[in-house]
């Protein structure tokens, strides 16, 4: 379970982006951060693996205040998805989605083993492999984004609108196949969007947020009180 408790961000020009937030993430669900733009949601993730650090409060990752654990450690159990899939443009398919494995150690063929085996969990035909980011559709591209996240199988997926710039159809298909890959991995989601019929269609927990970085509601989908 991801604990955040009264945390706070103020960034150094003054803008108080988070403010006194707790929320208990439970484990092996889906926990969306929704709420107009500038609300804070980008910030509550970023501050979950520490790419950003709070001005106040803490956060607990089974109990343990995240900021007494070796950041890389930490990172490593948490993949991360951004919008746009941030991938490598330089390396094929394959070798996006085998970073992490081979970040950790792993001998190239078993890198790309695994690899491969992500890319038909996503959906991603194997011909695709050898291909290079600037090749593939924005879905596609996201797909190898989510594959290259689960990649050392960590427990915990960040995931800050995955699919918001890709169009309708499409994300339609991305976020069935999120919903399918969660039921077979169970892993714990935390999931970022400003768009309230996706965190109604894909959160277990919804987490409401209003600008000024205030909690307004955290309830699941059909308990939500319209606003
Ligand atoms: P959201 O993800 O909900 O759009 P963000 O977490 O990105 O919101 O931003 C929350 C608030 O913090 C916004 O007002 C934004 O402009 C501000 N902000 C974000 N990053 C910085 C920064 N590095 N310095 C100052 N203000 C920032
Ligand atoms: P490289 O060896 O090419 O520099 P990176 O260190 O950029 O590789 O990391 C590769 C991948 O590891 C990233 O694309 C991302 O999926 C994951 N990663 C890196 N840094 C972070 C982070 N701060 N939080 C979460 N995941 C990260």
């Amino acid at each position: 379970m991801i604990r955040i408790e009264s945390v706070t961000k103020r960034y150094a020009d003054g803008t108080v982006a988070v403010d006194d937030l707790t929320l208990d993430i439970p484990d092996g669900s889906i926990t969306v951060l929704v709420g107009p733009s500038g609300c804070g949601k980008t910030t509550t993730l970023r501050m979950i693996n520490r790419m950003i650090e709070p001005t106040g409060g803490r956060i607990l990752l089974d109990g343990q205040d995240i900021h007494q654990q070796p950041v890389n450690a930490l990172r490593r159990s948490m993949g991360y998805v951004i919008q746009n899939a941030g991938l490598f443009q330089h390396r094929t398919i394959v070798d996006n989605i085998a970073t992490v494995p081979r970040m950790l150690g792993w001998d190239r063929g078993r890198a790309r083993k695994r690899a491969m085996e992500l890319m038909e969990r996503v959906g991603l035909d194997a011909g695709l492999a050898k291909r290079y980011p600037y090749q593939l559709s924005g879905g596609q591209q996201q797909r190898v984004g989510v594959a290259r996240a689960l990649a050392a199988d960590p427990p915990v997926l960040l995931m800050d609108e995955p699919f918001s710039a890709v169009d309708p159809i499409v994300r339609k298909g991305l976020q069935a196949e999120l919903l399918r890959i969660q039921a077979e991995l169970g892993k714990t989601i935390v999931f970022v969007t400003h768009d309230i019929d996706e965190a109604i269609k894909l959160g277990n927990m919804i987490a409401v947020m209003r600008t000024g970085g205030h909690l307004a509601q955290f309830a699941p989908p059909d308990e939500l009180l319209s606003a």
